[in-house]
Formats: C-alpha cells, sequence, structure tokens
C-alpha cells in the first residue's frame, strides 16, 4: 500500500475522536486497493453489500453500535460503495472514480446529510427544530441528480426527539426506489420502534486487537508499542484508537485524568469535591465544537455533560483495569507509566470495591445520557470512590 498525506478533513461526528484543527493523516492514494477501508466488521460488511450493491435489504439502514466503534469510518466506506461507478460490482469500492472519490469527501451531489444539530443550526429565526427538520426532510426527497438514487445520511439520529422522529417516521413509510435512508446512532434504544423496524440494522462494535494494532501500524504508521498501547486503551474500538493516534492532546489528557483520580484514592471527601470543577474546566476544552459560529447553541450544561461522560468513560476505563490486577491479571492492564502504581493500588483497594465501583460508574454514565446534572454526577462517583489512608512516606 501506498501512502500521501493530505490535510485531515475534520471527521462530521462529534466526539472525543473529532480534532478542531485540520491535521495531517496518511490517506491511500488514488492508486489505493479497492475495497472497505474501516477495520474488520465482516458481518456489517455483508449487510452494506447486500442492501447497496444487490439491492436486497431494505431501503434504510441503521448504522448503530457505540461511541468509538468506527461508525464513521464504515459510513464513509457505505457511501463509496452506494456511489462507486466502476462496471465490476465486485470491486465496489474501487476507491478511484469519481463517484468513490466525492463520496469519501462528502461532496457526492447525491449526498445529503443532516443530524439533530444541524437542523437546530440552520433554523430560520423564529423556526422551531421540528419545522426545520420537516423542510430539511421535505428536501432531501428531491430527485437523484448524478447517481440511481440518493443517500439521505442521518447522523445521531437517536439524538433526535421525538416530534422529529415521527416527521422521520412519515418520510421512512413511503420509500422510494430512489432514495436510501442511513441512519447512525449510538444508542438505537432511543430510536422510535416504529422507526427500528422499518431499518436493516447494521451493528458495529470491537475489532480483535491484533487486526487494530495492524491497522495502527499500516493506516496511521504508528511504531508497534505504541499501537499496541492504543489498541489496548480502544479496548478494540477502532474510532476511538484512531482518534487518540491522531490527536496526541487527547492522550496526555487522558494520562493527566487517570493519574489524578489515582492521587484522589489517598485523599479526602473536600479534595475530591474540590476535584470535580477542575476536572470538567480540564475537558470541556476537548469537546468538540460544532461546526457553527453560533455559540448560543453549544449551552454550558450540554458542553459540561458532554466533558462529564469523557471523564467517566475514563474513569470507568481505569477502573476496568484497577480491577484486573486487583485480580491478579497485571499483564491485561495498559501498559507505560501508570503500570507499577496500578498494582500497589489495586492490591490496596480490592476487588470487591473495584467493581462496586464500577457498577456505580456505569449508572452515572447513563444518567449522564439521560441529562442528569455533570458537576452533581462526578461528585457522586468521587463519593464513590474507594478511599484509602494517605501513605506517609508519599
Ligand atoms: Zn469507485
Amino acid at each position: 500500500m501506498k501512502y500521501a498525506t493530505r490535510p485531515g478533513r475534520v471527521p462530521a461526528r462529534r466526539g472525543p475522536w473529532r480534532t478542531r484543527e485540520p491535521i495531517l493523516v496518511p490517506v491511500i492514494t488514488v492508486d489505493a486497493e479497492a475495497g472497505f477501508r474501516s477495520l474488520g466488521q465482516p458481518a456489517a460488511r455483508r449487510i452494506a453489500r447486500q442492501a447497496l450493491v444487490h439491492g436486497r435489504a431494505g431501503r434504510t439502514l441503521l448504522v448503530h453500535g457505540p461511541p468509538g466503534a468506527g461508525k464513521d469510518a464504515f459510513v464513509e466506506d457505505l457511501l463509496a460503495l452506494s456511489f462507486c461507478s466502476d462496471a465490476d460490482t465486485s470491486r465496489h469500492p474501487c476507491n478511484q472514480c469519481r463517484g468513490c472519490r466525492d463520496a469519501r469527501s462528502r461532496a457526492h451531489p447525491d449526498l445529503v446529510v443532516g443530524s439533530p444539530d444541524g437542523w437546530r443550526d440552520q433554523r430560520s429565526t423564529g423556526e422551531s427544530i421540528v419545522a426545520a427538520a420537516r423542510r430539511w426532510l421535505l428536501e432531501a426527497a428531491g430527485a437523484p441528480v448524478v447517481a440511481d438514487r440518493r443517500m439521505v445520511l442521518i447522523e445521531r439520529a437517536d439524538r433526535a426527539n421525538e416530534q422529529i422522529q415521527n416527521a422521520l417516521l412519515k418520510t421512512l413509510e413511503e420509500p422510494t426506489d430512489r432514495h436510501v435512508f442511513v441512519l447512525v446512532a449510538d444508542e438505537p434504544s432511543r430510536l422510535l420502534p416504529t422507526i427500528r423496524s422499518r431499518c436493516q440494522p447494521i451493528r458495529l462494535g470491537a475489532v480483535p486487537r491484533a487486526e487494530l494494532v495492524t491497522h495502527l501500524m499500516d493506516v496511521e504508521r504508528l511504531p508497534q508499542d505504541q499501537a499496541d498501547t492504543l489498541a489496548r486503551i480502544a479496548a478494540g474500538m477502532s474510532g476511538t484508537a484512531v482518534a487518540y493516534a491522531r490527536n496526541r492532546e487527547l492522550l496526555t489528557w487522558r494520562n493527566r485524568l487517570q493519574s489524578e483520580l489515582l492521587s484522589l484514592l489517598e485523599r479526602g471527601r473536600a479534595d475530591r469535591l474540590g476535584a470535580v470543577r477542575d476536572l470538567i474546566d480540564d475537558t470541556v476544552a476537548l469537546v468538540p465544537a460544532r461546526a457553527t459560529e453560533d455559540e448560543e447553541i453549544r449551552t454550558p450544561a450540554s458542553v459540561q455533560r458532554e466533558a462529564a461522560l469523557l471523564v467517566v468513560d475514563v474513569w470507568m476505563s481505569l477502573t476496568r483495569d484497577l480491577l484486573v490486577a486487583a485480580a491478579g491479571r497485571p499483564e491485561l492492564a495498559p501498559s507505560g507509566e501508570l503500570a507499577a502504581e496500578l498494582g500497589t493500588l489495586a492490591a490496596r483497594v480490592g476487588v470487591h470495591p473495584l467493581r462496586a465501583m464500577l457498577g456505580r460508574l456505569e449508572k452515572i454514565h447513563a444518567g449522564l445520557r439521560e441529562n442528569a446534572a455533570p458537576k452533581l454526577a462526578l461528585e457522586a462517583g468521587m463519593l464513590a470512590w474507594p478511599m484509602l489512608p494517605a501513605r506517609p512516606e508519599r
């Protein structure tokens, strides 16, 4: 494989794997091999091919999986697969034709992309987000220009409110040969059952670690030790691993956060509650800005909630590592500067408190997704975090 660099396109989604600044990323040049570029996911590929190349399966696809599962990269493949114009369909996506290129740069004239954030941004004065979404759906129903069909991509579909989902349902109830809808969701359970029942689900999940390591070395061009570490941190989630590979700031933040959480094990209630504000502030900068100038949309509460979710993600992963170390399997915990400290602290805390903490953090995470107050949520975590007597020699 050959590589070149180009200014990295800002991935279209939000989340820790999106960066604010364009970055240089290795990409495959025009003489690229045909095929999917996202990682693994054989079952998902099979369904996509059946639906888009052979015209089987439904006209509405639901790409879902946890944050960091690589949904953006997979959707990019899906679009290229759909718009590829190579005569040999077994080579789709060929990654050389105009259709493939335009699909991957999201510049294809028959691609329409929307999301709850986008509809909020596109409201005209006095218009509600529901009205903006309806208007968008009406426009999306237009005829294709170049290709046989339009691809209507709705990102973060699970974040749409019920009224918008009802409007979407009406559109999906009138399928045409000239439109394929692709809904993307972290949590499909937040979609109306009537929407879900009309979708062909495509689930993305963790990929085998060895495959992820190879991908990080071949495509992101990381040395093996770094690729190993990132694959382990990301727990097989290719989107997360690639985000860490492309944005070192994230890795620094993660290490800083984990060290702080470890040191709080030996600190009292006042220190812990005092740390919450700093943790949120330190993380807010990493919550990606929306592609808009309109600052009022990015309310402090929503950004803080996203920040708190990022903190809890890392906290859960740290707790899992401690649990593994406490259970006598330190070789499964991440390597690096934390490793020695992890083992000692884990032994002092013990398996049961860590297991209870993990359950607690999962509840806190769920609460934040349901709009719990971010500061209170993290404070609850701090009070549940096991407390060790401070070591005098430290
Ligand atoms: Zn092509």
